[in-house]
């Protein structure tokens, strides 16, 4: 007979108190510290979808992955890739077990808000040149007035070649940015509600003042901007129409705090989610299961489009595997599991009120599971079963992963979505994870290190499960 417990007992026993991961683990702390490096230089080398996509390609062609061949049976091991609309990347690891006994997909996005120009961006008003803006996914418009800006994108040309630039990342570069009125002149914005602090129309980037020289010359600002423009990249207005060009914080990744324990920079959604699930593809060897990651785009903005989850690439691409190999993709697609991963909000004690507190997410207390994500009443979420919950949070706890679970925000302030509902859609179950962040979706985001590093973690073990 056992004797009976205390009540402090009972309570380690029996009550459940979340951890922050790394506070009494200085290993956990230098091993995300360690990590927190390369993704530093991942996040300032990839400011736009279609630069993470060039960074990734190069990471996985130099860990010796092929570019995949839809006729071809692979072999255990093998090592494939593809690049869907220049803007999404899918690579995969084949493994030693049939496609019918399922794939292992973790689906991060490349994506994040941001100002595109508009088709006609161009013009000239007084002695100032500017571009038009149309913002991108959900941004808080206030905040992109006043900080350093940069412009990068491509060209297409009318003799069908292209160019692709960046104007502001390097130390000798101009910046740009958006203006705002002074305080002494405030009082009528200031009764503006916040959203409409600056407004959509108002998001004008400022490029320059100097005109033409000679005389008599219409909008000479404006010209002199293009001459600019045609001399560094051969291009004219027109070609302004046939171009992707986005308007990105001009900043670097910094650590943040005198402990550097968080780091700050644009992009944290979702490039927290992508760089730790690209490193834990490239670095899984002969898996049991085929892993899947992608790297998608447009989820921003809903993954509508050809390079979004809505559409079947990732699909196509699975069942062009299972018929190479005579294997049913239905089957295959039944037995599949799929790690939706996204950055969530971490609870921020300065804006206490827009959460609830017992079902924050944390930043430092590890990577953050959500059952279901949504808005008024889950709508719109894709719910993963218990069962589900129960194999990943088991498989994180056998292997030291620390994990949290929670929800986006107190109830009915907003919400949102993921990726999760379209790859449930073709029967495959699938489970949202990901970063905390804080300030999300601002120029200026934050995470903490050991947060990324436990995302890293969690995708290794994902991959590599024996079974
Ligand atoms: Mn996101
Ligand atoms: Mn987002």
């Amino acid at each position: 007979m056992s004797e009976k417990m205390t009540a402090k007992q009972y309570a380690e026993k029996l009550l459940y108190t979340p951890e922050y991961a790394a506070d009494k683990q200085a290993e956990v702390k230098a091993a995300a510290a360690a990590f927190a490096e390369g993704y530093k230089t991942f996040l300032d080398a990839a400011k736009t979808e279609r630069e993470a996509v060039t960074v990734s390609e190069k990471m996985l062609k130099e860990a010796g992955y092929q570019l995949f061949d839809p006729k071809k049976v692979y072999a255990p091991g093998d090592k494939i890739y593809f690049i869907q609309g220049h803007k999404a990347v899918v690579a995969a690891t084949i493994g030693t077990k049939s496609f019918e006994e399922g794939f292992r997909l973790a689906i991060a996005h490349i994506d994040c808000p941001r100002l595109d120009l508009r088709p006609n961006p161009l013009y000239q008003d007084e002695h100032f040149s500017y571009f038009r803006t149309h913002y991108y996914g959900g941004i808080r418009k206030y905040q992109w007035a006043t900080i350093p800006l940069a412009i990068h994108g491509v060209f297409t040309r009318a003799d069908g070649s292209v160019v692709n630039f960046a104007v502001g990342e390097d130390e000798q570069d101009p910046v740009f940015c958006i203006t705002d009125l002074l305080p002494h002149l405030g009082a009528e914005q200031n009764e503006r509600k916040l959203s409409e602090g600056i407004k959509a129309e108002e998001l004008n980037v400022l490029l320059g003042s100097d005109p033409v020289e000679e005389e008599d010359v219409k909008e000479a600002v404006k010209l002199n901007t293009m001459i600019l423009l045609h001399e560094k990249y051969g291009i004219t207005e027109r070609d302004f129409t046939r171009a992707e060009i986005e308007v990105v914080p001009a900043h670097k990744a910094r650590d943040v705090g005198f402990d550097r324990s968080l780091v700050g920079g644009y992009g944290h959604d979702d490039r927290v989610d992508a760089y730790p699930a690209l490193m834990a593809e490239i670095e899984t060897k002969n898996p049991v299961r085929t892993t899947i990651c992608v790297l998608t785009d447009k989820e921003e903005i809903g993954s509508d489009g050809v390079t979004g989850m809505q559409s079947m690439y990732v699909f196509h691409f699975m069942q062009q595997l299972c018929r190479a190999a005579g294997q049913d993709d239905i089957i295959a697609f039944q037995h599949s599991v799929c790690l939706s991963a996204d950055v969530t909000a971490a609870y921020d004690p300065t804006w206490a009120s827009a959460f609830e507190k017992q079902n924050g997410t944390y930043a430092g207390r590890g990577v953050a599971i959500f059952k279901y994500t949504g808005a008024r009443g889950k709508s719109a979420a894709s719910d993963a079963n218990a069962e589900l919950v129960g194999d990943v949070t088991r498989l994180l706890d056998a292997n030291k992963v620390a994990w949290q679970i929670g929800e986006l925000g107190r109830l009915d302030l907003g919400g949102g979505g993921t990726i999760a509902k379209y790859v449930a859609n073709r029967g495959i179950p699938v489970l949202d994870i990901g970063v905390p962040v804080l300030s999300m979706h601002a120029p200026f985001e934050v995470i903490h290190k050991t947060d990324l590093y436990m995302a890293y973690r969690t995708f290794s073990v994902f991959c590599q499960q024996a079974d």
